[in-house]
């Protein structure tokens, strides 16, 4: 359990004129989580304070991909789908079951539309359908192909003028020539560029917007993804005057009466004390940054880097409970997770490459552990490939585990930080991050995996690749697979040899991308005491929140969709629109 100091300390009379200043709502935390409820607060006319620890908004938010999974939205009714909410429960009742309330994942399929269409309908925000995009577990009753996941729209950042700095860049790596952004759809159109009219102006088009902006700007300002997200809602608040303090630390909560009523903050060298007359929302994006809480909560062995932004260290959660505030109950992992792939920048500090739909499926690939063997469908979600991955440690050592490939894949497809169409790889074998062998069985040698194991696994791939039939885990066998294999690669999308040299090898690490172990909530995202009495006035959502799925990852955009369906319910209830 966390720490917790003596409750008392936190129960004091604070009269009126004590106060510095005064808030109807305050959000700890500007991810998307926070930004809703704020955005919500300010829509609506109340004085709102956003306090962000750092200089910057967006926290993992900013370096996500900006998806947010909502059945029954209004892009898959205005395009015809209707009863997406009764498939949707079937879905998630078979995958969580009674590991978490039902009751609360019923409240996500009506909020979710709603607020999307409140924050169409108030600030513009708007949203492209994915047709295909499966969700996770294709075999469960009630999964679909597309539709419930949704991504932003690119967002101007130049109209966000001098706060565009404030906006948190992506991971370096994810982004092109240092500081363009650009959609995976995008990506796939920009690889043909040398045959296609079209992608050559669409390359032209991203590439000289792109250079007229690093004439004034540190990096391209045509957002996409989740930047794109963070951004709109950000320009929103800073629209409506909402206040926002950055670099602030908030050290303790005070409640008075059973009430959180407001907090102590520390800024530019001052201590404030902060009244937040309607609510305090929690919205610190968890503790997957958290070396200490990782070790108390994670699987082992812990992991030592996240994708997820660093100042995500479980603050928040601290505080709460320093006012009586409980924890959800651990699950078995605590965290939604990436395989991610490591190397050192060149200024040194560290990349955590999360390999997410870019490689893994693709033909030619497999995983394996020391043993050279492989342990999962290396197309299965990055949350269910991690878990795998655990699994296949208890037996035999599988952290890292290895993709295995040859060359002629990383031409075609890349893998990881290498991007495809490379025609030097020097740089990145002299880093250690790509190993590479002129046999498999040398291959294996280098990376320290069981050479009669690795050959043996090749060869038995390289025949269901023939066939199109993975008979060990049915790599392609499923929607989700084949939505990021290759169409044009037959029989099997995510099927193809291994077979010629010289072979690489990439090891991937678990990393957490969020955790789902939070504060317990009820269905208004007011927290809970362990009695199950609400603090009244206190509100956690996002990655805060105790995860609603029971640590399960249902589909693209599920944290996303999850944070601000509830950001927007957290702020409803407490300016007392619920
Ligand atoms: C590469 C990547 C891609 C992803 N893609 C997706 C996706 O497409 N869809 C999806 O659903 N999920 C995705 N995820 C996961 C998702 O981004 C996060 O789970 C989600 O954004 C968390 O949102 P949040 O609002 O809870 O927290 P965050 O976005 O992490 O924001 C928390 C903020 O709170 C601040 N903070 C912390 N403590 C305090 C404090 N005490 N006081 C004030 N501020 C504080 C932090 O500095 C941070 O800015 C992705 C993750 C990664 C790493």
């Amino acid at each position: 359990m966390l720490r917790v100091n003596p409750m008392e300390g936190n129960e004091l009379k604070y009269p009126t004129e004590q106060w510095d200043e005064e808030y109807d709502l305050v959000v700890l935390g500007s991810g998307v989580a926070g930004l809703t409820a704020a955005n919500v607060s300010a829509i609506e006319g109340k004085r709102t304070l956003l306090i962000e620890k750092s200089c910057r908004v967006g926290g993992t938010s900013a370096l996500s991909s900006g998806s947010a999974w909502i059945p029954n939205n209004c892009y898959q009714r205005r395009s015809g789908t209707t009863g997406d909410t009764k498939a949707a429960l079937d879905y998630l009742n078979a995958l969580v079951g009674d590991r978490w309330d039902a009751k609360l994942r019923e409240i996500f399929i009506a909020a979710g539309p709603e607020m999307l269409e409140y924050l169409e309908q108030h600030i513009d925000l708007r949203w492209l359908m994915y047709d295909v995009q499966p969700d996770y577990i294709q075999k469960l009753p009630g999964a679909t192909t597309g539709g419930r996941a949704l991504m932003p729209l690119p967002f101007d950042g130049r109209t966000l003028g001098k706060d565009f700095e404030r906006v948190r860049e992506p991971i370096p790596e994810l982004m092109l020539f240092g500081g363009m952004m650009i959609t995976r759809g995008e990506a796939a159109r920009l690889l043909r560029v040398g045959r296609n009219l079209d992608s050559f102006l669409l390359g032209a088009k991203l590439c000289g917007r792109f250079l007229w902006d690093r004439l004034r700007y540190k990096r391209g300002t045509r957002l996409v993804l989740g930047n794109a997200l963070v951004a709109h809602l950000f320009k929103n608040l800073l629209d409506r005057q909402a206040t926002i303090w950055y670099s602030s630390r908030t050290t303790r909560l005070i409640a008075h009466n059973g009430r959180a009523c407001g907090l102590v903050v520390q800024r530019d060298g001052t201590e404030l004390h902060v009244r937040a007359k309607r609510g305090i929302v929690l919205a610190g994006g968890g503790f997957p940054a958290s070396p200490e809480l990782r070790e108390r909560y994670f699987p082992k062995p812990v992991v030592h880097f996240t994708s997820a932004y660093e100042g995500c260290t479980g603050d928040t959660l601290l505080l709460a409970r320093e006012i009586g505030a409980s924890l959800g109950s651990p699950g078995n992992d605590n965290a939604l997770w990436f395989p991610s792939s490591i190397a050192t920048r060149k200024d040194g500090s560290t990349a955590v490459y999360p390999h997410i739909v870019l490689d893994r499926a693709k033909p030619g690939l497999i995983a394996v552990n020391s043993a050279g063997r492989r342990f999962s469908d290396e197309a299965s979600s990055y949350h269910e490939f991690v878990r795998a991955m655990y699994r296949s440690n208890r037996d035999v050592p599988s952290i890292p585990a290895w993709l295995i490939c040859d060359r002629r894949f990383v031409w075609k497809y890349g893998i990881g930080m290498i991007s495809p169409l490379r025609p030097f790889l020097n740089a990145f074998i002299k880093r250690g991050y790509l190993s590479v062998a002129d046999s498999v069985e040398e291959l294996a040698h280098r990376i320290g995996v069981d050479a009669v194991g690795l050959v043996e696994t090749v060869r038995t791939h390289n025949e269901f690749a023939r066939s199109g039939v993975d008979i060990d885990f049915g790599k392609g066998s499923n929607a989700y697979d084949r939505a990021y294999g290759d169409p044009a690669h037959l029989p099997n999308p995510c099927l193809g040899p291994i077979n010629r040299p010289p072979y690489c090898a990439v090891a991937v690490f678990p990393t957490p991308l969020g955790t789902s172990l939070g504060l317990l909530t009820n269905a208004h995202a007011q927290v809970l005491e362990s009695s199950g009495r609400p603090i009244e006035g206190l509100y956690a959502c996002g990655n805060d929140m105790q995860n609603i799925f029971g640590g399960e990852y249902p589909g693209p955009g599920a944290q996303i969709g999850v944070g601000m369906a509830f950001g927007y319910l957290a702020t409803r209830h407490a300016i007392g629109m619920a």
